[in-house]
């Protein structure tokens, strides 16, 4: 007998129960589907940096697998075809929660079983399906912590391991991997990331093991700091699915089990695995987060529209050095730190008054670890429209924030090097800096490092004075 595996973001051989179930009964047919976001229906297409990503992570998969079929063009017409031509009697898939994944997957599950098709799906990327928490009265979360707790109450299942056997069914090759194009070329701006990531199920595991290893230990508190490596940077290979987060869950109780004093720092990291849950949870139950208000009293917001200080945004040339530095470290590695990602986001919203809209297309396109669900939640949050968001009326001051969580300035100094010689005491606000301190850096405002775009304090009374809209609308 012959099973499809469909890979989408599960890109790994253990922890998948649509490829065991199917090793299990006969020969396997792995397939990837790039899908064309005009065919597709998808709004949010595939950004630049998770192009990349996807493009090394199918070859690592391939590798791994032994041959993987490559297929461009609308699954709910290629898959049927392939059924046909294969003559495959069932086809699995691991779930994905995204609005439109889920239409389109109803769709080619009812087609496939009116044909006669076994088609099974099965939950491989999260720890709980976002259907099977709910609040003590029936309904969906809406705030993270008792969702957590509820959690906790649940039985986890086990990592399943690799499957012992793999028999490949037979196929001819119809495109490469190399023929989807995901690659950048002119110009290659992703030049030297593979020195940066190992994107596959390998280096996933990896990462995973040498985060357990060395940086867990003070995780708790020192993940604020971008100046410091103690955080997973998992992200990417989660969002792909090279690993899973049950898998992280038991490594990383492992880990706090084999050495003392880790108890608390493992708890914090897998609960940020958990607000990866939670973000899921919200998409699934509010399809419409990822262009719309989550709380509606915010489309009355009063939202600037100015392409100059977006771009300036973007290119990391705000003046706010450790905005700069955030906005500059993701384009140039595909990833930022989380502390940063919220002090930039806010920035946005707030400094600048763009729509948070804008932000999330900006890392949607940027990101390595893209997701639609944290991705869209993290942005709602940030701008106080979400559910269990940070209260609008808390503006970052981009100064004091450096200042705390960069202390040295080692962060700003990496990715800004034109303030490498400033002293540290005017690192986070150079327009502040005295001639003589700047002359001695040799720094030149407005010349060789931007004056800042907007002054701090009247930026943050116009968006106190915008938010009152959004007060009077509720
Ligand atoms: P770690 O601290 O090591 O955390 C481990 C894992 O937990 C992460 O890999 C991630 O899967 C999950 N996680 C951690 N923090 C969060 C969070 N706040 N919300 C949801 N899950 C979390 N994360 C993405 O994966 N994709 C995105 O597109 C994304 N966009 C964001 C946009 C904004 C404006 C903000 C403020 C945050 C965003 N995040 C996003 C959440 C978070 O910043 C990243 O998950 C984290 O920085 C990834 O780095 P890490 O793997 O080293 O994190």
């Amino acid at each position: 007998m012959i099973t499809i595996v469909w890979f989408r973001q599960d890109l790994r051989l253990s922890d998948n129960p649509a490829l065991s179930e199917a090793a299990a009964q006969g020969k396997v047919l792995p397939v990837f589907i790039l899908e064309d976001p005009q065919t597709s229906g998808e709004t949010h297409a595939l950004g630049g940096a998770s192009r990349w990503w996807l493009h090394h992570s199918l070859r690592s998969l391939k590798q791994d697998l032994g041959d993987l079929l490559i297929l461009r063009g609308d699954a709910r017409v290629a898959l049927p075809a392939l059924v046909e031509q294969t003559g495959a009697e069932a086809v699995h898939w691991n779930r994905c929660y995204e609005p439109q994944a889920i239409e389109r997957d109803s769709e080619i599950k009812a087609s496939l079983k009116e044909a006669g098709v076994n088609v099974r799906s099965f939950k491989a990327s999260l720890l709980f399906e976002p259907w099977e928490l709910e609040t003590k009265t029936g309904g969906p979360f809406k705030v993270y912590s008792p969702f957590w707790r509820a959690a906790q109450q649940k039985i986890f299942s086990a990592p399943l391991p690799r499957p012992q056997k793999l028999e490949l069914a037979s196929f001819e090759a119809e495109s490469t991997i190399d023929d989807l194009e995901l690659l950048p070329a002119q110009p290659n701006w992703a030049e030297g990331w593979d020195r940066l990531w190992t994107p596959g199920e390998q280096g996933a595991r990896e990462r995973l093991s040498a985060f357990l290893e060395k940086d867990l230990e003070g995780y708790g508190e020192l993940r604020n700091r971008p100046d410091l490596p103690n955080v997973s940077r998992l992200s990417p290979h989660l969002h792909f699915g090279e690993i899973s987060p049950g898998q992280i869950r038991q490594e990383t109780l492992a880990a706090a089990e084999h050495r003392d004093g880790l108890d608390k720092d493992a708890a914090k990291f897998l609960s940020e695995i958990g607000w990866r849950e939670f973000a899921y949870h919200l998409l699934y139950h509010f399809p419409t987060i990822p262009h719309a208000n989550w709380k509606p009293g915010f489309d009355a917001y009063p939202w600037r529209e100015s392409e100059e200080d977006l771009r300036a945004w973007q290119s990391g040339q705000t003046g706010y050095p450790i905005v700069d530095a955030g906005m500059r470290e993701l384009w140039q590695t595909g990833y930022m730190h989380n502390r940063v990602r919220m002090i930039v986001a806010s920035f946005l919203i707030k400094h600048l008054r763009l729509d948070w809209r804008h932000g999330e297309a900006w890392f949607r396109d940027t990101l390595l670890d893209a997701d639609l669900a944290n991705n869209s939640a993290s942005w709602q949050w940030v701008a106080g429209s979400g559910a269990d968001a940070s209260p609008y009326f808390r503006i970052f001051n981009p100064m004091t924030q450096g200042a705390k969580f960069d202390p040295e300035g080692d962060y700003v100094r990496k990715w800004v090097p034109e303030l490498k010689e400033l002293d540290t005491t005017y690192l986070n606000a150079p327009f502040e800096a005295p001639k003589v301190a700047l002359e001695k850096a040799g720094l030149r405002l407005g010349e060789t490092y931007p004056r800042p775009i907007v002054d701090h304090f009247k930026a943050r009374d116009a968006a106190l004075e915008g938010y009152q809209l959004v007060k009077q609308a509720n």
